[in-house]
C-alpha cells in the first residue's frame, strides 16, 4: 500500500510521491543552541524519527537532514547575560543538545547536522538572487525581502495579509511594510559578524553583519538538496512566520514552484495544559525526564498520539507510559522463554501477521503511530495469552514472531533493551519448581506466600495456568 500523508500546504491529505523517483529529501528544522532542549523538542525529533525510519522500512532512499541555527538574535542576548562569547555559548549548547539527541536515539536517522554559521556564503548568494530579482532592498546596513512582491506569500498559513501585522517582531523605520523581514542583519559591535560583497545597482558594496533567522535554512537546504524538495518539517508554531518565509525566499530566488513538496507540522506540547515557559517554571528539560526514565518511555509517549495532535504532558502520562511499556517488554519476556514444541498450529504466527499488516496499513496512513501501537499491544496481549493458554510454538515460529515483533518496535523506537532476554538464576527455578509442587499438592497457602516473596525479594511475577507456571521479571525497564 502506498503512503499518504497530511500536506499543511493543501490542507489535505495526499499520495506520498516523491519528485524522483524512489529518493526522499527531508529537511527538518533544527535546534537554536542558547539553551537546554526541553520536551516539546524530543516531541518533534521523536516524531520525525519515526517518520523517517517508515520511510526507510518502507523502502524509500532517504536523507534527512536538520540544522543548528549557531548565530541568531537569543545566543547573542543570552551570551551577554552569562559573560561568555556567541560563539562559546552556542558550541557549549550544540554539544548537550548532541548528548540528548544520543539519549533519545534519534540521531540514528539523520544524515547531517549543518551548523548556520557554515552557510554564509549561500546565504549571500540568495540574498543576491532575490536582490536581482526584485524581492529585497537595502534599508542603512541591512536587507530586507519585499513580502509585498511575493504574491503567495500567505498559501501555506492560510492568514490574512493584515492579520500578520500582529505577528511581526522586527520593528525598524523605513521598512516598505510592516511584515517584512530581514535577510540580512547588520551587526552592533561585539556581535558575530561577516563581511559580505552584494551588488546593488551595478555597484558592489560591502555588508558587515550576519544573516536574518529565515534564510539560514533555504541557504543550506539549496546547498544540499537544490532548489526544490519533498519533506520539510517542523513544530507548528513555525508555521507562520518562518515557514512561510522559507517559501517566499526560496520561490523568489530560484523561481521553481513548489520550494517543497510536502509540509508537515507536529501538534504543540503542553504542560498541565499550558505552553510551557521558564517564567511559570514549567519548562521541563530532556535531560531532567531521562534522570528518571527510560528514553524509550519518553518514544512510547510520543508515538501513543498522532504527530499532528497536541500532547498534553503530566507526570502521570510518564508513569503510564512507563507501565505500558513494562507491560509489553513482559509479553516479549514471555514469549521469549515459551516452551518450544516440535507442531504448532501457527497460532502464534497467525496474531504475528495480523498484527503486522494493522501496523503497517496504519502507518502508511499518514503515520498513525497511536492505531499502529494499538495493533502492536493487543497482538503483544493476544501473544501472552496463547502461550499461558499452552498454545503450541516452534522454535522458528518464535524466532519470526520476535524478530517481527522487535522490527516494528524499531520503527517505533523501542524494545531495543535486552531486559526481555533474562533468563533464572538456579536459585529462582528451584523457588519457582519449589512453589508448583506446593500448588499441585493442594498447599495454596504455602504457595501463595512463595508468589509473594518471588515477586517482592525476587522481582519475578508468576502466572498460574493449568499447563503450568508462566513467569517474567517484574521491572523490565
Ligand atoms: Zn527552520
Amino acid at each position: 500500500m502506498a503512503i499518504k500523508v497530511y500536506n499543511t500546504l493543501s490542507r489535505q491529505i495526499e499520495d506520498f510521491v516523491p519528485m524522483n523517483g524512489n529518493d526522499v529529501k527531508m529537511f527538518v528544522c533544527g535546534q537554536t543552541v542558547y539553551d537546554d532542549a526541553h520536551i516539546g523538542h524530543a516531541k518533534v525529533y521523536i516524531n520525525f524519527d519515526v517518520i523517517a525510519s517508515w520511510l526507510r522500512k518502507s523502502g524509500f532512499n532517504l536523507k534527512y537532514v536538520q540544522n543548528i541555527t549557531d548565530v541568531e538574535d537569543k545566543i547573542i542576548a543570552r551570551a551577554a547575560e552569562s559573560g561568555t562569547t556567541p560563539e562559546e555559548l552556542a558550541r557549549h549548547f550544540e554539544e548537550r543538545f548532541m548528548e540528548d539527541m544520543s539519549a533519545l536515539n534519534v540521531k540514528r536517522n539523520v544524515d547531517a547536522y549543518m551548523r548556520s554559521s557554515d552557510y554564509i556564503d549561500p546565504v549571500r548568494q540568495q540574498i543576491q538572487l532575490l536582490i536581482d530579482n526584485g524581492y529585497a532592498y537595502v534599508l542603512d546596513g541591512d536587507v530586507y525581502y519585499d513580502v509585498a512582491r511575493f504574491a503567495d506569500y500567505t498559501k501555506l498559513s492560510g492568514m490574512k495579509l493584515d492579520e500578520l501585522v500582529r505577528h511581526r517582531i522586527e520593528p525598524k523605520e523605513g521598512k516598505r511594510n510592516q511584515y517584512d523581514f530581514a535577510l540580512w542583519k547588520a551587526s552592533k559591535p561585539g556581535e558575530p559578524s561577516w563581511s559580505i560583497k552584494l551588488i546593488i545597482g551595478g555597484k558592489e558594496r560591502e555588508f558587515s553583519g550576519r544573516p536574518g533567522w529565515h534564510i539560514e535554512d533555504t541557504a543550506m537546504t539549496y546547498s544540499v538538496f537544490g532548489p526544490q524538495y519533498d519533506v520539510h518539517g517542523g513544530a507548528l508554531e513555525l508555521l507562520f512566520p518562518h515557514h512561510s518565509n522559507e517559501i517566499a525566499q526560496a520561490e523568489a530566488a530560484f523561481g521553481k514552484k513548489p520550494f517543497v513538496k510536502y509540509w508537515m507540522h507536529v501538534g504543540v506540547l503542553t504542560v498541565n495544559g499550558v505552553k510551557m515557559s521558564k517564567s511559570l517554571k514549567n519548562f521541563i528539560r530532556i535531560r531532567d525526564v531521562l534522570e528518571e526514565y527510560d528514553a524509550e518511555v519518553l518514544r512510547l509517549l510520543f508515538s501513543m498520539s498522532h504527530y499532528r495532535k497536541e500532547v498534553d504532558f503530566t507526570p502521570d502520562l510518564l508513569s503510564s507510559s512507563k507501565k505500558q511499556l513494562n507491560d509489553m517488554y513482559s509479553s516479549l519476556s514471555v514469549l521469549s522463554h515459551a516452551a518450544e514444541s516440535e507442531e504448532s498450529q501457527g497460532v502464534v504466527e497467525k496474531i504475528v501477521k495480523e498484527m503486522s499488516a494493522g501496523f503497517g496499513e496504519a502507518m502508511d496512513y499518514d503515520f498513525n503511530t497511536p492505531e499502529a501501537m494499538s495493533h502492536l499491544i493487543s497482538g503483544l496481549n493476544s501473544i501472552k495469552k496463547a502461550i499461558k493458554d499452552g498454545t503450541p510454538i516452534t522454535s522458528a515460529e518464535k524466532g519470526a514472531a520476535l524478530s517481527s515483533i522487535l522490527g516494528m518496535g524499531s520503527v517505533i523506537g523501542i524494545f531495543s533493551r535486552e531486559s526481555y532476554k533474562k533468563g533464572l538464576s538456579s536459585e529462582e527455578k528451584d523457588l519457582i519448581a519449589a512453589r508448583e509442587k506446593l500448588r499441585k499438592n493442594g498447599d495454596y497457602i504455602q504457595s501463595d506466600r512463595m508468589r509473594d516473596e518471588l515477586e517482592n525479594r525476587y522481582g519475578i511475577s508468576i502466572e498460574d495456568t493449568q499447563y503450568g507456571t508462566v513467569w517474567y521479571h517484574r521491572d523490565l525497564i
